[in-house]
C-alpha cells in the first residue's frame, strides 16, 4: 500500500496525525507522509486516518 496526501485539499486540521502519527505530521498547516510506501502493520491505521479526514485528501494506492 502507498498513500500520499492531495495538499491542495488538505486544511492541516490534524486527525490524520493523531489517528496514525507514525505516518503523517502535520508540518507547515499540511499534513505530510512520513512513510509513503505503508508497512503492513500500519495499514488499518492508514486506512482509519483516510475515512477521518474531512476533505478525503488522503490517498490510498493498494498493491
Ligand atoms: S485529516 Fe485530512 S485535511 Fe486534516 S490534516 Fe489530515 S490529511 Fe489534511
Amino acid at each position: 500500500m502507498k498513500v500520499r496526501v492531495d495538499a491542495e485539499l488538505c486544511t492541516g486540521c490534524g486527525p490524520c496525525a493523531e489517528v496514525c502519527p507514525e505516518v503523517f505530521e502535520i508540518r507547515d498547516d499540511v499534513s505530510t507522509v512520513l512513510v509513503p510506501e505503508v508497512p503492513p502493520e500500519r495499514e488499518a491505521a492508514v486506512r482509519e486516518a483516510a475515512e477521518a479526514c474531512p476533505t478525503e485528501a488522503i490517498i490510498i494506492e493498494e498493491g
